[in-house]
């Protein structure tokens, strides 16, 4: 039976202290306890809370990697607020190195905002929504394309016409990824769907992942959450950002895209960022023979935002998103 242990606390960390700590989510069959690495700098000073979240996928390695950075490198003498950072939000999944938990095969973004007596994941979700999330004024989730995928490394914003919204396309621009994605709305169950509903602007972040550590992107994420910490008074200095290569708009669920009707091998006819036109053929299905199963096509006008890479698909497998240019 799964019990749920401690809450996190950030009042019980007095100003100026910096602290690594875990909190229990719950127990798992064996007698090992699930724990979340909760990494907290508090400001000598009081202002705003930040909390960023890396490794919601457990095959993606930059969002760890530059929590951990910004925890290493960040003074609270010179801090005017809060930095909360969780360098792994799905310990199970980076153990096996999947998207998913290996515990009860859930995705953590798509279950917000979890169950408190529920599977593991959904506990996690829960513990996450409810001690970090909520009491955060701003949450950035650090993601990657994962083990199969690519996509550019990019900032994705929240369009609605609220002033969450306003302040989430403000930060986009100032984190300074080449690409800005905004997205209008958002599907249910995400770390960042949890901070708009509560009304806490929110921004995440994808790259070109492919199951190893993108060391660029990383040093990008780590620039760009000290930009947003700057914007918010968090920090001191100027925001150092080059303006986007490109700013898109559209969904941004890769749950959502093109999908294969057939198995077989994909051969990719575009790269991300190509600009295509409906009707235009993006890839290939071929048999073992070599003949064509299948022509992937673009559904609209667009730029390709999501792509996989690796060439082996099943009937159902997601090959290619495009969206639009904002
Ligand atoms: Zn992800």
């Amino acid at each position: 039976m799964l019990s749920t242990l401690k809450h996190f606390d950030l009042d019980a960390i007095a100003p100026g202290g910096k602290r690594a700590q875990r909190i229990d989510v719950c127990e798992l069959t064996g007698g090992d306890v699930l724990r979340l690495p909760v990494l907290v700098v508090r400001g000598a000073n009081p202002g705003p809370t930040i909390a960023v979240l890396g490794g919601v996928h457990g095959d993606e390695y930059e969002g760890p990697y530059a929590v951990r950075r910004l925890y290493g490198s960040l003074d609270p003498a010179g801090m005017s607020g809060d930095f909360i950072g969780v360098s792994q939000t799905n310990p199970p999944a980076f153990a096996s190195g999947t998207r998913v938990s290996p515990l009860d095969g859930l995705n953590l973004a798509r279950i917000f905002p979890g169950k408190e007596d529920g599977t593991p994941t959904e506990r996690i979700a829960y513990r996450v929504a409810r001690d970090i999330i909520d009491r955060a004024d701003f949450v950035i989730d650090l993601h990657s394309s994962g083990t199969y995928s690519i996509m550019p490394t990019l900032i994705g914003y929240d369009a609605a016409d609220t002033d969450a919204g306003r302040r989430s396309r403000d930060a986009a621009f100032a984190f300074g990824a080449p690409v800005v994605w905004g997205h209008p709305e958002l599907s249910p169950g995400r770390t960042v769907s949890r901070a708009g509903e509560q009304g806490i602007p929110w921004l995440y972040t994808e790259c070109p992942g492919g199951g190893w550590l993108n060391a660029e992107s990383a040093a990008l994420y780590v620039r760009g959450v000290t930009n947003v910490m700057k914007t918010m008074g968090i920090l001191p200095g100027r925001v150092e950002s080059e303006g986007p290569t490109h700013h898109l708009c559209g969904s941004g669920d890769v749950d959502g895209s093109l999908t294969t009707s057939a198995a077989g091998y994909l051969v990719r006819e575009v790269d991300v960022l190509d600009r295509v036109a409906r009707g235009d053929v993006l890839g290939k299905v071929l048999a073992p023979d070599g003949s064509v199963v299948e022509e992937v096509r673009a559904p609209a006008d667009g730029v390709v935002i999501f792509m996989r890479m690796s060439p082996s698909v099943m009937a159902g497998s997601p090959v290619f998103l495009v969206t639009g240019e904002a």
